[in-house]
């Protein structure tokens, strides 16, 4: 089967690195560094990849937009027929500006605003994914006002271990989201109570970065056994919103094949008559995207040698947050002596780093490196931290290049800011 490691576009041709069919270096001459680079062709398989396995039943791909929300993005996975899982009314609001439908369109996350609730019911969203039952009974309030019945699945907890970092772990007893397993009939009871309410789904995320389908499977068996319980009580489900969270290759994981995933989910699901949601993130575009940087300076320290780099954590977080790993690669692949490094960026924290302790070919400044798996979670964390502009972002497709986000000026980081002489 297939891994995720053969799955982009970016490859060395001449001990230089490509995206797609244009040399990187070219891609930094024409648009500076740091810079993200999206191939088109690794998001147009790895949605197809999804789309394809799981083509023998009713089926809705609604890819993750914190992931990576740039809109030119959001475009292209919409016009492959993908929907959206979105947390906030501004990924709506980016969502639908790219064209993708509100009926393809589900809403989570533990926090939603009577503002966001409102937004949601006035586009017309497929279904929220509800967290709680003050969220069950605020949706049913604003419905009510908008003389709108909410489409709604809750959330449930099915308490299982993904095995994945404690931080984007969400399915656990001990986790803030979604509605215990074992409360989940009386929440439905209530919903089905509820005038505006429509009961249309069982939804269940329980993590990030899964390497195993097993938890998966687990997962989905508990869920449908209370889809059973439920039929029981008249209360018919007709989507089955299962989540995201398969992991990619970073080092040397090995997650599952979306087949492989099929594999095992669709004899559980045959004859189940529920319309399948699956809300990828990571998995579409993580191994889409990289970011390039340049090597400012370098210098020793104790037992190892600091590169300095343009890019920095305000840029790619996940280092620094999760302690993440990222493959570093040059962008021109040299013959030289190999050195332990600490990649840093220019910021003032000693938190900011992209790599530590990394073996590497010795660098010089000047020399351009890769940051490779960063398309997701890596823009879309950005920040302005340190009054740095958030960096360009462009989309590759064959030979063509496109500036899919400009690089942020001086002005726009002080934009909304007020000078007022207090
Ligand atoms: C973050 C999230 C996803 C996507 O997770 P990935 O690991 O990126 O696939 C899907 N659904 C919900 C509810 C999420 O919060």
């Amino acid at each position: 089967m297939q891994k995720y490691l053969s799955m982009h576009f970016f490859r060395y041709i001449q001990n230089e690195l490509y995206a797609e069919d244009i040399p990187v270096r070219e891609l930094i001459n024409e648009y500076g560094s740091p810079l993200y680079i999206y191939s088109y062709k690794t998001l147009v398989r790895h949605f197809k990849a999804y789309d394809d396995s799981f083509d023998s039943i009713p089926h809705l791909i609604c890819y993750a937009v914190k992931a990576n929300s740039n809109l030119s993005i959001l475009r292209l996975l919409g016009s492959l027929g993908s929907g959206a899982d979105i947390v906030s009314g501004g990924e709506l609001y980016r969502a639908t500006k790219a064209g993708i439908r509100p009926s393809r369109i589900v809403y989570a996350g533990v926090g939603k605003t009577e503002e966001e609730i409102d937004f949601a019911l006035k586009k017309g969203i497929l279904m929220f994914n509800v967290e709680s039952e003050q969220e069950l009974k605020k949706i049913d309030e604003v419905a009510g006002r908008l003389s709108k019945r909410a489409r709604i699945a809750l959330r449930i907890n099915p308490d299982i271990d993904p095995e994945t970092h404690p931080y984007i772990s969400t399915g656990l007893k001990e986790h803030k989201f979604g509605i215990p397993i074992e409360e989940a009939l009386e929440h439905y009871r209530l919903a089905k109570s509820l005038k505006n309410i429509d009961v249309v789904g069982v939804h269940k995320h329980i993590g990030s970065q899964i390497t195993s389908a097993q938890p998966f499977v687990d997962a989905l068996k508990r869920v449908l056994i209370l889809v059973e319980e439920l039929k029981k009580e008249d209360i018919n489900i007709r989507y089955l919103d299962i989540g995201g969270g398969l992991g990619i290759q970073y080092e040397s994981e090995k997650p599952p094949h979306p087949k492989e995933l099929a594999k095992r989910l669709l004899p559980i699901l045959r004859d189940s008559r529920m319309t399948l949601i699956l809300e990828p993130g990571r998995s579409i575009v993580g191994n889409a995207g990289i970011l390039v940087t340049r090597v400012l300076y370098t210098k020793p320290g104790l037992g190892k040698e600091f590169v300095i780099v343009d890019a920095a954590m305000n840029d790619l977080m996940r280092p620094t947050l999760y302690g993440a790993y990222h493959r570093i690669v040059p962008v021109k692949k040299v013959r030289r002596k190999g050195i332990i490094a600490d990649i840093v960026g220019p910021i003032c924290e000693s938190g900011d780093f992209l790599a530590r302790e990394r073996e590497i070919p010795q660098l010089k400044p000047g020399e351009l490196i890769a940051v490779m798996s960063a398309g997701a979670y890596g823009f879309s964390m950005s920040s302005n931290y340190n009054s740095r502009p958030r960096v360009a972002e462009v989309m590759v497709k064959g030979k063509e290049h496109y500036l899919i986000r400009e690089r942020e000026t001086y002005k726009d980081l002080i934009r909304g800011e007020r000078l007022v002489e207090v």
